[in-house]
Order: structure tokens, then C-alpha cells, then sequence
């Protein structure tokens, strides 16, 4: 067995410590020989819904799904709207990788990249034709840049009449979120919410599932019209992963709400960046007004930094890599909720201890 390690890893994630007696429990119950279509998953479904549409303050009528992962959601959104001409507006390696998803199945697929040390200007994106949808990584879990609620709003006054998808994978359940001004979130759950991998919440306004069942793109399984059809009765089209269900159900009744989680996690990541400044660490962002609430991430010279991570390791304490065009010359931190305020005194100490000050 390897030993236990304390993980900052932005995903994966360092799992939300009451999870395994949660799936004692699941196990207990019996839930996991039960049917899909059984009343007992219905149950758990619609409290699932009911529990995140309560805790995240979702508008009324948005309808809570399940899937796999936030690739797959790429591939329900790219192919039950494979008719609308897509803008995918990006400054790192997931948002590029969903434009290139979608451009190799699609090809009214176009990219507005922007400089991840710059705030998204609104000029640029005036000046791109009209798209029918914008689809937008709400925080940038390969460079630690998040794009806010206000900015989310200018794109909207830029293209009014545009559908708007987001890849809320690293901020979901921890950032502020003004779901009224998109149709469609997703997440996968190993991230932000600190559950094991192979469940995605899917999350979309009543205008998108009209747009859909009126487009009618129904020829792939996972579209969005055969999702919602199932949904209605808190059924999905495939067997789900009931487990990953229950878990974040229970994990859910004991959270609080997201405005109260979102508060925490801004104070932590304001005061880790001062931290981090202090003991003479780089943030790689150095625009604070675009920096990540939920994933940081610091610059270093590779041999530093993976000095730094191997010293880390052997303290118990699992660093993030860096990723994609910065692989080498960064680590990663998460700020997820499921690190307790003992876990990042832990981390502090170790990088005060390691401080580049004191080894360069
Ligand atoms: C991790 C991540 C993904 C991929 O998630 P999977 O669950 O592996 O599909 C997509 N988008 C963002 C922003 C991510 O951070």
C-alpha cells in the first residue's frame, strides 16, 4: 500500500473525507443491485436534483442531469447542437481541447483564443461573426485563470442571441455562479465537489432544451433531447453510475450552500496568492483580477519546480503537476473544499520551509 498522502492535485482531487463511510453505507443500502428504473433510484435521483438545485440556487426550471465525464458533456453539447455555429473562446488546454473536440466532428467550429495573462476583451470578440453558440471554460484548471460572473456578462451583451455552454469542471460547487446567464454547465465530480471520477453533473436552462428538441440532433445516444426525456422521470438513458450518484447525494445534505463554500474558498485562495508572493513564489497569472479562486498555479524554473514537487512527496504532500504548455515550469495547487483549513496550514508550512528564497 502506498501511504496515505495529503493531495493538492486539481483532479483527481483529495476526496471530501466522509466518502468512505459513504460507500459503506451505499453498500449497506442495497441501492447498488437495485434497477436503474427502479423507485429506489428515482428516489435517489430526484433528492440528488432537488439537493443541488437547493444548495446552488439554481433558477427555477433548470433541469439537473447526469453523465460520465466533462468530455462526454463536450461531445452531448457538440453533437445536439451539431447545426449551430460554435465560438470557443479560450486561454489554456482544456478550453482548446473542446474546440478541437468539436472542430473534428464539426466543422462550423471556430476559436477565439486570448492571452491568459489578460482579461478577456470585448473588442476582439465584437469583431468575430455572430455565432449561434459560445462556449466558455469557466475556470482554466491548466493555467489557474477564471473567467467571472461580469465577464460572462459582457459575452452575453456582445452575442444576445447566442446559446452559451460552460465547462465548469474546476469551479463548479466552489466558485459564485450566475447560472441564469448560461443555458448549459457541466462538471465531472473529481474536481471541485471531491468525489471519485466517472460521474458529471449536467446542468441546463429550459431555452436550451427547447433549442434542442427543436433542432432535433438525435442520432448519437448521449443527446441532450433523449437525456431530458429520461430525466423527466429521473432516469437516465444508460445505466448511471448509481455509486457516484449516492455519493454526491450524501456528500450534498452535508454541504452548505455555494454562496457560503464560494466565500471560504475566495478568502483561501486571496490569502495562499499573498502567501505564495511573501515566500517568494511566482503566481503564473499575474493579473490577480483573472486569477483562479479554485486552482492556483505557480511558475518556476523545471528543476525547481520539480525539485520541489519530488520534496513534497516524501513529506506526504502531493503538488499538482503543471499541464500542457505548462507541464514543466509549474505546479498546481487546488483549493477545493474538500482541504480543510489543518490541510493548508500543512502545505504552508512545507512551502515556507522549501521557499525558492531560501534555495535558490
Ligand atoms: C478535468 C477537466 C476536463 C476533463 O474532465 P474528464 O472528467 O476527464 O472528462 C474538462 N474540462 C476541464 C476544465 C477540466 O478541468
Amino acid at each position: 500500500m502506498a501511504q496515505k498522502i495529503l493531495s493538492f492535485y486539481p483532479g483527481p482531487s483529495q476526496l471530501k473525507p466522509a466518502i468512505g463511510g459513504y460507500m459503506a453505507e451505499a453498500v449497506e443500502s442495497g441501492l447498488l443491485s437495485m434497477n436503474h428504473r427502479s423507485p429506489a433510484f428515482v428516489d435517489l435521483a430526484k433528492e440528488t436534483e432537488a439537493l443541488l438545485a437547493a444548495r446552488f440556487s439554481l433558477p427555477k426550471g433548470y433541469r439537473v442531469m447526469f453523465a460520465g465525464s466533462a468530455t462526454e458533456c463536450w461531445a452531448i453539447v457538440a453533437h445536439s447542437f451539431a447545426s449551430l455555429n460554435s465560438l470557443h473562446v479560450f486561454n489554456g488546454a482544456f478550453g482548446e481541447k473542446w474546440f478541437q473536440s468539436r472542430q473534428r466532428l464539426y466543422q462550423n467550429t471556430l476559436a477565439f483564443p486570448f492571452h491568459c495573462q489578460r482579461s478577456l476583451g470585448m473588442n476582439g470578440l465584437k469583431k468575430m461573426p455572430g455565432p449561434d453558440m459560445v462556449c466558455l471554460t469557466q475556470n482554466e484548471t491548466s493555467n489557474g485563470t477564471r473567467i467571472g460572473n461580469k465577464t460572462l456578462e459582457a459575452i452575453r451583451k456582445v452575442f444576445p442571441g447566442a446559446l452559451i455552454a460552460v465547462d465548469a469542471t474546476s469551479s463548479m460547487g466552489g466558485v459564485e455562479t450566475h447560472w441564469h446567464k448560461a443555458g448549459i454547465w457541466f462538471a465531472s465530480v473529481q474536481k471541485c465537489f471531491g468525489l471519485p471520477a466517472g460521474l458529471a453533473v449536467l446542468i441546463c436552462s429550459p431555452d436550451a432544451l427547447d433549442l434542442a428538441a427543436k433542432l432535433g440532433h438525435t442520432a448519437h445516444y448521449n443527446n441532450l433531447q433523449a437525456l431530458h426525456l429520461m430525466a423527466q422521470r429521473h432516469q437516465t438513458v444508460h445505466t448511471p453510475n448509481v455509486l457516484g450518484i449516492y455519493l454526491l447525494m450524501r456528500s450534498l445534505r452535508n454541504s452548505p450552500t455555494l454562496a457560503v463554500t464560494a466565500g471560504l474558498l475566495k478568502k483561501r485562495a486571496s490569502e495562499m496568492y499573498a502567501f505564495l508572493v511573501k515566500h517568494g513564489y511566482r503566481p503564473l497569472v499575474g493579473n490577480s483580477r483573472v486569477r483562479s479562486h479554485t486552482v492556483l498555479a505557480v511558475e518556476g524554473r523545471p528543476a525547481f519546480v520539480s525539485a520541489l514537487k519530488a520534496a513534497a512527496f516524501e513529506n506526504g504532500i502531493l503538488l499538482g503537476n503543471g499541464y500542457g504548455a505548462w507541464k514543466e515550469n509549474t505546479f498546481r495547487i487546488a483549493n477545493f473544499p474538500a482541504l480543510s483549513a489543518a490541510d493548508f496550514e500543512t502545505l504552508k508550512s512545507f512551502l515556507a520551509a522549501h521557499s525558492p528564497k531560501t534555495t535558490a
